[in-house]
């Protein structure tokens, strides 16, 4: 069931697709994973002994990746008259053993270069979300390793927004120039964080203890460096 409906939606997925794609960049391709002679069969056509089960599996590529295996499927060759059969097929007419064909497709492992895609696709989403953490760390990672001219973002009163930057650091304190403007909220920092804009004349200094206050406040609500090296 859970099977079928797998398959049901790759199928359809690739039907969507084509309105996008050219069929030549996605669908199925069918590789063998198996090839064994059955001892106890007998060809219904020729009489021969040496009939050849084939294992095949079906999977979804895109770009030629393999995304996901959706079948198997089993093939029964007669080398002699080049004759193929189904399985049913061999069974219906005796002349095949049923439990060796069952070993032989049992055996077939679907091998994991066929969920690569998935795989991938898994891979880019982990890396994306470390990305995010990294970047939504990046504010305390920089208050707890200052370095001269990071600027951090304050909100200030009747909401507004302005920011203070990093001239001079001390064992316990750092010492602030302040921006002489500030922005609305709704504002962008990048308006007023210049270079003239700082009062360097009249430095401030503020603990490393209430700076981390601070930032837990969210009164800091971001920090930036220029150079992210
Ligand atoms: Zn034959």
């Amino acid at each position: 069931m859970f099977i079928n409906g797998y398959k049901e939606v790759a199928v359809a997925a690739c039907r969507r697709f084509s309105f996008i794609f050219p069929p030549l960049v996605y669908g199925y391709r069918e590789t063998a994973l198996a090839a064994e002679e059955l001892t106890n069969a007998v060809c219904p056509d020729c009489g021969q002994h040496g009939l050849v089960c084939f294992v095949f599996s079906n999977h979804v590529h895109f770009f030629w990746i393999p995304l996901f295996p959706i079948s198997k499927r089993k093939e029964i060759d007669c080398p002699h008259c080049e004759q193929t059969y189904t399985r049913a097929q061999l069974l219906k007419k005796r002349s095949a053993d049923k439990r060796e064909i069952s070993r032989i497709s049992r055996s077939a492992k679907t091998p994991l270069w066929k969920f690569s895609g998935i795989a991938l696709v898994i891979l880019l989403i982990g890396l994306s979300i470390g990305a995010k953490q990294l970047e939504k760390n990046r504010p305390d990672r920089l208050l707890n390793n200052p370095k001269i001219h990071d600027i951090y973002w304050v909100k200030g009163e009747f909401d507004t927004r302005s920011t203070i930057r990093i001239e001079i650091i001390e064992d316990d304190s750092i010492y602030f120039a302040e921006n002489q403007y500030y922005i609305a909220s709704s504002g962008r920092i990048k308006d007023i964080d210049k270079n003239k804009n700082y009062n360097t004349a009249e430095l401030f200094a503020i603990s490393k203890d209430d700076l981390k206050q601070l930032r837990e406040d969210r009164i800091i609500y971001n920090i930036t460096r220029k150079n992210r090296c």
